[in-house]
């Protein structure tokens, strides 16, 4: 079955969903953007299962286009999957390592029995990719994912996301 595909213009931060992916980087450790509100309103044991993880599975850090999950910790959701986008080339193409982002992370959702699952427009902040083609890149490769996951809720910061995403949906 292929997930029920919803937009909103909004906080990730606020999503009552079961799990919300964060557009993390490779060290796990925190950033800016999502990852930062994530972590600021998501409070300190979020960081500590990362740190946790560095220092097991993922000493060398999460590589491009792979998800991971930890606690949610005081957001309103019971995981947060972790999942490292790549930053734009203009001289390569990554579109795969991005469909890869949105596929890990529907998977991790699957062993998690998570039902409900909002996702951020990866890699459109400072890792630059060209917000239209994120967006027609997020809602194929979540169309045509096999998951068991009901929703997908796709979280749009500000209004040009939530219309390149809107502009795909339609
Ligand atoms: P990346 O490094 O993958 O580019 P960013 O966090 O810089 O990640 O940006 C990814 C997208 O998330 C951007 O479109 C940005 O506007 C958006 N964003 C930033 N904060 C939030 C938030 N609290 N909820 C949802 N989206 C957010």
């Amino acid at each position: 079955m292929s997930p029920t595909l919803t937009l909103i213009q909004g906080d990730i931060t606020e999503q009552a969903v079961d799990a919300v992916v964060n557009a993390a980087n490779s060290s796990l450790l925190g950033g800016g953007g999502v990852d930062g509100a994530i972590h600021r309103h998501g409070g300190p044991e979020i960081l500590a299962e990362c740190r946790a993880l560095r220092a097991g599975h993922y000493g060398r850090g999460l590589p491009t286009g792979r998800a991971v999950a930890t606690t949610a910790g005081r957001l309103p959701a019971r995981w947060v999957i972790h999942t490292v986008g790549p930053v734009h080339s203009d001289s390569e193409d990554r579109s795969d390592l991005l469909a890869s982002c949105y596929r890990e992370s529907l998977r991790i959702a699957d062993e998690l029995g998570a039902g409900t699952l909002a996702f951020p427009a990866i890699s459109t902040g400072v890792y630059r990719w060209p917000l239209d083609d994120a967006a027609r890149i997020a809602v194929e490769t979540v169309r045509d994912a096999e998951t068991a996951v009901e929703e997908v809720r796709f979280v749009l910061f500000d209004a040009p996301a939530y219309e390149a995403f809107a502009e795909q949906v339609r």
